[in-house]
């Protein structure tokens, strides 16, 4: 789970951690008074769980309350698109206005869970404020690792180390060093899968402060923190990727491709989509309808595929077990009947109760085509996406 910069910032806070002063606006006149607030001189960011803001127009320096108040009118109740965005960009509801930082060097520093490692993992860099995947591909030297004792957490030498390799001044290395532990000690004890601050900044008064903030929470770990469970913002989301979430199926949408999967189990989505680019496609999606699945559950699984625009055929590929394969064959068709859809779909089902399943397929009229095993599901989706007759 995601949370927006603001709240991410006051955690930050609350640890200790040098931020920016702030506050939240849900209007032009509160943003104006923020900025008042400030002197005039302000940041304005539209909030969005998404990075690359600057770039597209999300942050905006003012130096006056009206600049501030025009500023956030620009941002509010629009869509804001950017890189990490989907095409039509996500709502911005809120903007923070932050004092305005005057920069003298931006830095990079994060936190995530390396599973090479088994341990948190700080990535740090003298390339902030820009795309670090850039700097991965371009320079990766400029970017130093050091993983975390999972048990005892960071040591202030290693802190030490990382703040002296990315360029901190010198006389800045002891509290830039404590301000990473404490980021180090926000990733632990809240549970997050990544903290991220890009820019890390040095300012020109000798100070070191995150600039920006984001903080990813486990899922499966947010039950220990209800109170950050409590900051979720389903509008930020995907909507078929909510409504599978609320579903209990797991979605995941996939860039570029024409091609839905329906699957049960992580292992068969990975062999699915192997088959799919075997076939001269990319997948749009894949959703896992899991173990024990009811037929409905399977309905609304189909239903969520093909309302993805991008899907243009479904790969079914099922291995009954716990969830039976007519049981998955009804799903499919309540599905299809539910949606009307003529999409052409390629089925392979293996396991308890196959024949039955492949049979309820087969006489429900539907544009399918049943296959014995991957090499074949392959061979079809290529027919059918060349619109060859199946
Ligand atoms: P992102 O583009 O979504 O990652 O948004 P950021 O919060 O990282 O802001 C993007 C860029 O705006 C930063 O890298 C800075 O260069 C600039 N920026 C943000 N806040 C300030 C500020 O207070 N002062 C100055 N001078 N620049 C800022
Ligand atoms: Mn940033």
């Amino acid at each position: 789970m995601n949370i927006h910069e603001y709240q991410a910032r006051e955690i930050l806070e609350s640890y200790g951690v040098a931020v920016p002063r702030a506050g939240v606006a849900s209007t032009p006149d509160e943003a104006r008074k923020l900025a008042e607030g400030f002197g005039g001189r302000a940041v304005v960011k539209a909030q969005v769980h998404a990075g690359g803001r600057g770039k597209a127009g999300g942050v905006k320096l003012v130096s006056s309350p009206d600049e501030a108040a025009e500023a956030a009118a620009g941002m509010l109740g629009k869509n804001l698109i950017t890189h990490q965005t989907r095409s039509e960009g996500v709502p911005v509801r809120k903007v923070m206005v932050a004092e305005l930082t005057d920069i003298a060097d931006e830095l990079y520093v994060a936190i995530t869970m390396d599973a090479d490692a088994k341990a948190p993992m700080v990535m740090a860099s003298s390339e902030g404020g820009m795309d670090i995947e850039e700097v991965a591909a371009n320079t990766p030297d400029k970017i130093v690792r050091v993983a975390a004792d999972p048990l005892i957490g960071l040591s202030p030498y290693h802190a030490r180390d990382i703040a002296m390799k990315i360029g901190v001044p010198i006389d800045l290395v002891r509290p830039a060093a404590t301000l990473i532990t404490n980021l180090a000690r926000v990733f632990q004890e809240k549970d997050a899968s990544l903290v991220e601050i890009n820019p890390l900044v040095v300012t020109t008064d000798g100070k070191v402060m995150a600039l920006d903030a984001k903080i990813g929470f486990e899922d499966d770990a947010l039950f220990r923190h209800p109170e950050i469970a409590a900051l979720e913002d389903p509008e930020q989301n995907d909507a078929l990727e909510q409504k599978a979430h609320d579903a209990g199926l797991a979605y995941v949408k996939l860039d570029g491709g024409r091609v839905g999967c329906m699957v049960n189990g992580a292992g068969l989505a990975m062999a699915t989509m192997d088959i799919t680019k075997t076939a001269g496609a990319d997948p749009a999606n894949f959703l896992d309808v899991g173990g024990g699945a009811a037929e409905d559950k399977i309905a609304e699984a189909f239903e969520i595929i093909v309302s993805d625009s991008d899907v243009e055929a479904i790969l079914v590929n099922l291995f009954g077990g716990i969830l039976r394969c007519d049981v998955a064959a009804r799903g499919i068709v309540m599905g299809a009947n539910n949606t009307g859809t003529q999409m052409p779909l390629v089925v392979a089902m293996r396991g308890t109760n196959a024949e039955e399943g492949l049979q309820i397929l087969a006489d429900a009229g539907l544009n399918v085509t049943t296959v014995g095993d991957l090499g074949e599901a392959a061979t079809a989706l290529t027919q059918v996406l060349s619109g060859g007759s199946n």
